[in-house]
């Protein structure tokens, strides 16, 4: 039967196991900073970034020496972030991503190389082990190829304000799949195997959270968006013992106490007015992905993909070695397995009450637009 609404696909079918440019920082150049052009090319840089509008990107980049010096050295080094950045969402081998027919090509995630062995499908997403190749795991990931940088609009209120497409969605799924490929690149099969054969539901949990901690790294800034709030309905729902929604809680749980360490540095996120009556901390993750301003910026997109890597390369295989720990920023933690969350969830959510009641108190809660939340469905998956 058709869950709509889910990558439901994933558990159902798991079960047998872009060069830094020369930048001239002429500082002769920024005497003629804030020119027209230069100004109107910056923000058509940005834009079409921060959209992943990659072809038009593709173009303002070339332009970019004739641009340079006559940027301000900030606007130019936004630049050359996104000259750098944009390849690393659209390496070389994504045109395979949209084959009609079966294609094992070179992938890469964290700076991992392997082979992506993928199939076609009518269905939105899924990944399947399907045997052992000289010591590792080979797995099939699968997707719907039309969808892939499809810019057909997706319905759904909170779709809507984000301007989200089948693309971004496809993107979320291509790196999401992808990222099904952490542990067994990471560890040694016997280790995968053992994982599965005795703890199922981690395996299962660790899996959803690479595979999303992926997604958030790897996809454009569109694709990172369509990550965080497609989880959405289901933490509403508060599908606790779900793979997929339980992941999505803990990386809401890690972006939370990021962006409540310093909100200041957020400025499309909001935060209730009242402290949630229950479920503190899920609902407050709720509140802010609910209600994430449109205007999202270059330097939050940055910080996101700057947390999420930073987690990854120090404490991604923490979360295996301690049977599904996240360790967060305020020194509090996450685990997967709801079992053995109770008293760290507690802890967690005097946190965000403490937290949000000094953003009370210092008058610097930021209404969110409307406090009326919308009607039907946040984002009405294409399946
Ligand atoms: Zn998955």
């Amino acid at each position: 039967m058709a869950t709509k609404g889910y990558w439901r696909v994933v558990t159902v079918v798991v079960l047998s196991l872009w060069t830094l440019g020369t930048a001239h920082a002429q500082q002769a150049g920024d005497a003629s900073a804030g020119a027209p052009d230069s100004d109107e090319y910056y923000k058509k840089v940005i834009k079409n970034y921060l959209t992943s509008n990659w072809a038009p990107l593709a173009a303002d980049l070339k332009a970019f020496p004739r641009f340079s010096s006559k940027l301000t050295p900030e606007q130019r080094k936004d630049i050359v972030y996104i000259r750098t950045t944009a390849p690393e969402h659209r390496p070389g081998w994504w045109t395979n991503c949209k084959k009609t027919s079966n294609i094992s090509f070179g992938a890469k995630i964290w700076n991992r190389q392997f082979t992506a062995n993928y199939m076609p499908t009518e269905e939105l997403g899924a990944q399947a082990p399907v045997g052992v190749r000289q010591g590792k795991l080979m797995v099939i990931v699968t997707w719907k190829p039309g969808m892939v940088d499809s810019p057909t609009k997706i319905d759904g209120w909170l779709a809507k304000r984000h301007n989200l497409t089948h693309g971004d969605l496809a993107d979320a799924i291509v790196w999401h799949e992808l990222g099904h490929n952490y542990i067994s690149i990471s560890l040694p099969l016997n280790h995968v195997i053992e994982l599965y054969q005795n703890h199922l539901l981690l395996y299962f949990h660790v899996q959803e959270f690479y595979a999303d901690m992926t997604a958030l790294y790897h996809a454009g800034p569109k694709g990172r968006i369509a990550t965080m709030l497609i989880r959405s309905a289901s933490l509403h729902v508060n599908k606790a013992e779900e793979p997929h929604t339980r992941a999505a809680y803990g990386i809401g749980s890690l972006i939370l106490a990021h962006v409540l360490d310093d909100p200041t540095k957020w400025p499309s996120f909001s935060f209730p007015a009242e402290i949630p009556t229950e479920d503190v901390e899920r609902n407050t993750i709720l509140y802010m992905y609910d209600n994430l301003s449109p205007d999202w910026t270059l330097q939050e997109d940055k910080q996101l993909r700057q947390l999420v890597k930073q987690f990854i390369m120090t404490k991604g295989d923490a979360v295996l070695r301690t049977r599904g720990e996240i360790a967060l920023p305020n020194r509090l933690a996450f685990r997967l397995m709801t079992s053995e969350d109770r008293e760290l969830q507690t802890k967690r959510g005097e946190w965000v009450t403490k937290a949000l009641k000094k953003l009370i108190e210092d008058g610097k809660i930021k209404p969110a637009e409307s406090n009326k939340k919308p009607e039907g469905e946040r984002i009405d998956i294409p399946f």
